[in-house]
């Protein structure tokens, strides 16, 4: 029997209110110039394109590809594309605008965009992920460029991804100027110009800050329990290095099913698992399936979100045990959700500081890129360290001194920073 999908579907109208719900009261808090909130209550450019690819069995598919590009006042556009049926124009706008967040408080030279192809990638080949890949790429033309805008990989894109992108965007170049584009986007592989540590980049981050807030509280990891939603990307590399530390993860939910093992489940046999198995954790025998409902309950010290967006909401925040809820994901805990978790002494990493280790890694590989250098892995790792440690040291200052939550605060001093050069610059003409 074929088993519904159970990762909620985002409703992307509530994702778009959420995130100028958090932008609006963080405005408030700051008190922004009016003309800098208008500016930033919307996107600069939205595009849409639609594209036809030749399937494996010679038929035409059309697919609709989109790039949201939220603003650019601090740099060119960044953030990645994602494949997933979920993708549409409210949700690229919506996650467009936490880039922009996540650029401008980690003090990069970026703006923020989202895009994505509205599909279920499992129903096709790889050899037609490929041509749908090269298409979309050529389709978006110079709407993307390596000053201009950057994509990355997201949900269900990943270094292949980029490599195609690459490729396809260089080979539209003479190729005198081909090598001088291999920026346009970032999350490559290495061999293809791609940064050492990038891949575990995000993941690496989602645990840098949970060691960090642990270390200020006084908490060990070692032997506090763990749950995790979305064994993807990040869901994986943060419980990889959370394992390292002596954490123990008991519960984990992707789209598929939930399992859950009071004793521990093995990171890495699960994942060795879930590659085998179409990147899927159904089936894994070292423990119990157990009721999608059940796993927010699950009683643990820290819940990670790492799937999609909209899951902790007023309909199941309450039931959340875990002192803790680092988020992975964009935009997973909507405001009706934080609020609750707020009241019962729920700490929140907030995602545009807890995953912003990918984005920070992405600048590293742009500059990398950029001077035609190739930088080693431990020197990866302790700017990355540095960074993420500047970041939550200023969200958590500025939360100290305000008396405010760390996602107001963070969102305070990203907007604060985009405000400054509006402010410097002036509107044109
Ligand atoms: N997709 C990642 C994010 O949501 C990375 C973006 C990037 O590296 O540009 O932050």
């Amino acid at each position: 029997m074929k088993k519904e999908k159970i990762v909620t579907k985002p409703n992307a109208k509530n994702m778009v209110e959420n995130v100028l719900e958090q932008f609006n009261s963080a405005a408030d808090q700051a008190n922004l110039n009016e003309n800098v909130r208008k500016i930033l209550s919307i996107t600069n450019n939205e595009i849409i394109v639609h594209f036809p690819v030749k399937m494996d069995n010679g038929k035409v598919e059309i697919f609709s590809g989109y790039r949201v590009q939220h603003n650019n006042a601090l740099g060119p556009y960044k953030g990645g594309l994602r494949y997933h049926s979920t993708v549409d124009i409210d949700a690229a706008r919506a996650l467009a605008m936490w880039m922009t967040w996540k650029t401008s408080l980690a003090g990069l030279p970026y703006g923020g965009a989202k895009g994505g192809i509205q599909l279920d990638p499992s129903l096709y080949s790889d050899g037609e992920l490929e041509r749908i890949t090269r298409r979309f790429t050529y389709a978006l033309g110079e709407n993307i460029g390596p000053d201009y805008d950057i994509p990355a990989p997201d949900v269900n894109t990943n270094a292949q991804t980029m490599a195609w992108m690459a490729d396809t965007y260089m080979s539209t170049k003479s190729p005198s100027e081909r090598s001088l584009n291999q920026h346009v986007v970032t999350g490559k592989p290495i061999e293809s110009g791609g940064l050492e540590g990038r891949t575990q980049a995000t993941g690496y981050g989602v645990y840098f800050l949970i060691k960090m807030w642990a270390d200020e509280n006084g908490i060990s990891l070692k032997g506090k329990k763990y749950t995790v939603q979305g064994f993807g990307n990040v869901g994986y590399w943060a419980s990889y290095f959370l394992a390292k530390d002596g954490a123990k993860l008991i519960g984990v939910q992707d789209a598929t099913c939930s399992i859950y093992n009071e004793k521990g489940i093995d990171v890495e046999k699960l994942f060795a698992y879930a590659s085998a198995n179409k990147g899927s954790i159904e089936g894994y025998r070292k423990a119990t399936e157990i009721d999608k409902l059940a796993f927010f309950g699950i009683d643990c010290d820290i819940l990670i979100p790492a799937a999609l967006g909209n899951q902790i909401t007023e309909k199941n925040a309450h039931e959340i045990k875990a002192k803790l809820v680092a988020e992975g994901a964009n935009g997973p805990t909507n405001v009706e959700g934080e609020k609750i978790l707020l009241a019962n002494g729920v700490s929140i990493l907030p995602d545009i500081l807890c995953n912003s280790g990918g984005v920070i890694a992405s600048y590293f590989e742009w500059l990398q890129n950029r001077n035609g250098e190739i930088w080693q892995l431990d020197d990866v790792f302790v700017k990355l360290d540095k960074k993420l440690a500047e970041s939550y040291r200023k969200v958590k200052d500025y939360a100290k001194a305000e008396g405010i939550d760390f996602r107001t605060a963070a969102y305070c001093i990203a907007i604060k920073r985009i405000e400054k050069a509006y402010i410097q610059r002036g509107i044109f003409p």
